[in-house]
């Protein structure tokens, strides 16, 4: 296993102090290995109050301010033009730059708007990896996702600094083969999800940029996690180590014409979105289009009181003192683990670890749910929830109706934003270092119940002997 490259000797000590605990179930071993069976071996079917640490997804489990809670209290409940949204307005303006706000329930809501409006039948939309509900309303509107992320993304022991990168190449032979008229827009995810939270570097979204003017071609940014993004940025690229998280945010915005965000991720609130765009024409069939799907262009599907937080939460999800903490919790559980020789994707990403299970579960057959076994082995050890992404979240091939076989077979620890402390971060890790040390008498698992759509979140799985 590759050394740790922790260098810093200063804490990433979180930059708050806990004012309100939520108290959790502590549950026994026997206990826990009763509810999963129940759960059929799936931590989604398991109930969250029979959970100790819950790492299941970093969307909408973020904590709140006191400063996002007294926001809520200034709820201006109108249904049009409440305060609260010219506050989002002016803070999404001041902060990322786009000219024009339309706020959204989630960041699917703006997705569907915007492919709406943008994706004809038999258009091709290229970006740097799939994200699953962005790809559903690209192909619900008639296009077709092209990927043309580098090729490093998809091997997880490879130490790129930016495995969100685009492709140069690759786009533009996509360009060449379908023509710019086809292309309605390239969309750029920052600190991209589906490879593990790897971010995209300022040269190469200039130079993506400089691509599509000259075919005339938009880029719409999915900026879901931009503010990590930019903390790598920060601290990996040329010219910025003195630059501000804010100055790097604004700068990546700046190279987009447009972005779709789920503030449920990196603006620190538990519902709420936004589309932002720079056209004038395109805002304008946009809000047409919101009150049809959403709500009226001045809430979009959200309470007031909830674009008050949200607003409060893009200020201080900027700033330095709070992505310097967030990340360097998430890198501060993946140098623990990888100094105790258990395997995960490197480099560590923004948003969480992700435990390689094949090479943790060696003798486990993908056909035997590697990735889902180990999931549920870690819930029964502490009652720590993860989430399988492998086998059983690729699905099945439409024609053949056999499994696909991704390359990657994953366990996906997601930290949820200034909701642990350090101390968790131990729990987890010496729990996985346990497991790890028992790994050669875990078992694989069977499949009982295989729903049709998304299995992932209501498999059934019995223990093989
Ligand atoms: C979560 C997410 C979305 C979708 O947002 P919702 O708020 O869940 O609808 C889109 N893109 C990325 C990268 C995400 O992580």
């Amino acid at each position: 296993m590759a050394k740790s490259t922790k260098t810093t000797k200063r804490s990433w000590a979180e930059p708050y102090k806990i004012k309100m605990v939520e108290l959790l179930k502590m549950t026994t071993r026997e206990e826990r290995e009763k509810m999963i069976r129940e759960a059929g071996y799936n931590t989604f079917l398991l109930r969250s109050k029979d959970v100790y640490i819950d790492l299941l997804t970093d969307s909408g489990t973020s904590a709140m301010s006191d400063q996002q809670w007294a926001g809520m209290m200034l709820g201006d409940e109108a249904y049009a033009g409440s305060e609260n949204f010219y506050h989002l307005e002016e803070t999404i303006q001041n902060y990322y730059g786009y000219k024009y706000v339309i706020p959204c329930h989630q960041g699917r809501g703006a997705e569907n708007i915007i492919s709406k409006i943008l994706i004809k039948p038999g258009d091709i939309i290229p970006g740097n990896m799939y994200f699953t509900t962005t790809r559903l309303h690209q192909e619900l509107a008639g296009g077709t996702f092209v990927d043309v992320i580098v090729d490093e993304a998809h091997d997880p022991v490879n130490l790129h600094p930016f495995k969100g990168n685009v492709d140069l190449q690759k786009l533009t032979d996509v360009i060449k083969r379908y023509g710019a008229e086809k292309i309605p827009y390239v969309c750029i995810a920052t600190s991209v999800n589906m490879a593990g939270g790897q971010p995209i570097s300022m040269e190469n979204l200039k130079a993506v940029r400089k691509l599509t003017k000259k075919h005339g071609i938009r880029i719409i940014h999915d900026m879901t996690r931009v503010a990590e993004n930019a903390w790598f940025i920060k601290m990996r690229e040329k010219g910025y180590a003195n630059k501000t998280t804010a100055q790097i945010v604004k700068e990546i915005c700046s190279y987009t014409d447009g972005a779709t965000m789920s503030a449920k991720k990196d603006a620190l609130v538990n519902i709420g979105g936004f589309l932002a765009i720079n056209e004038h024409d395109i805002y304008e069939e946009a809000s047409n289009m919101v009150v049809v799907y959403e709500g009226l262009h001045t809430y979009g599907g959200m309470a007031g009181r909830d674009m008050e937080a949200m607003a409060i939460g893009i200020k201080e999800s900027v700033s330095d003192n709070h992505i310097r903490a967030r990340i360097g919790q998430v890198e501060y559980l993946g140098h623990k683990l990888i100094d105790a020789g258990v395997p995960i994707v490197q480099p560590i990403g923004g948003h969480g670890i992700f435990l390689d299970a094949k090479k943790f579960l060696p003798h486990i057959p993908q056909t035997a749910f590697p990735a889902q076994t180990l999931a549920a082995e870690i819930y029964v050890d502490s009652g720590v929830r993860s989430m399988e992404r492998g086998i059983v979240s690729a699905g099945r091939n439409k024609v053949t109706g056999d499994h696909y076989y991704p390359e990657l077979e994953l366990v996906r620890l997601t930290i949820p934003r200034r909701v642990y402390t350090q101390a968790h971060m131990d729990v987890i890790s010496e729990s996985i270092e346990e497991v790890f040390l028992n790994r050669k008498k875990i078992k694989g698992l069977k499949m009982i119940y295989e729903p049709k759509y998304l299995r992932f979140f209501q498999a059934k799985f019995t223990k093989l002997k």
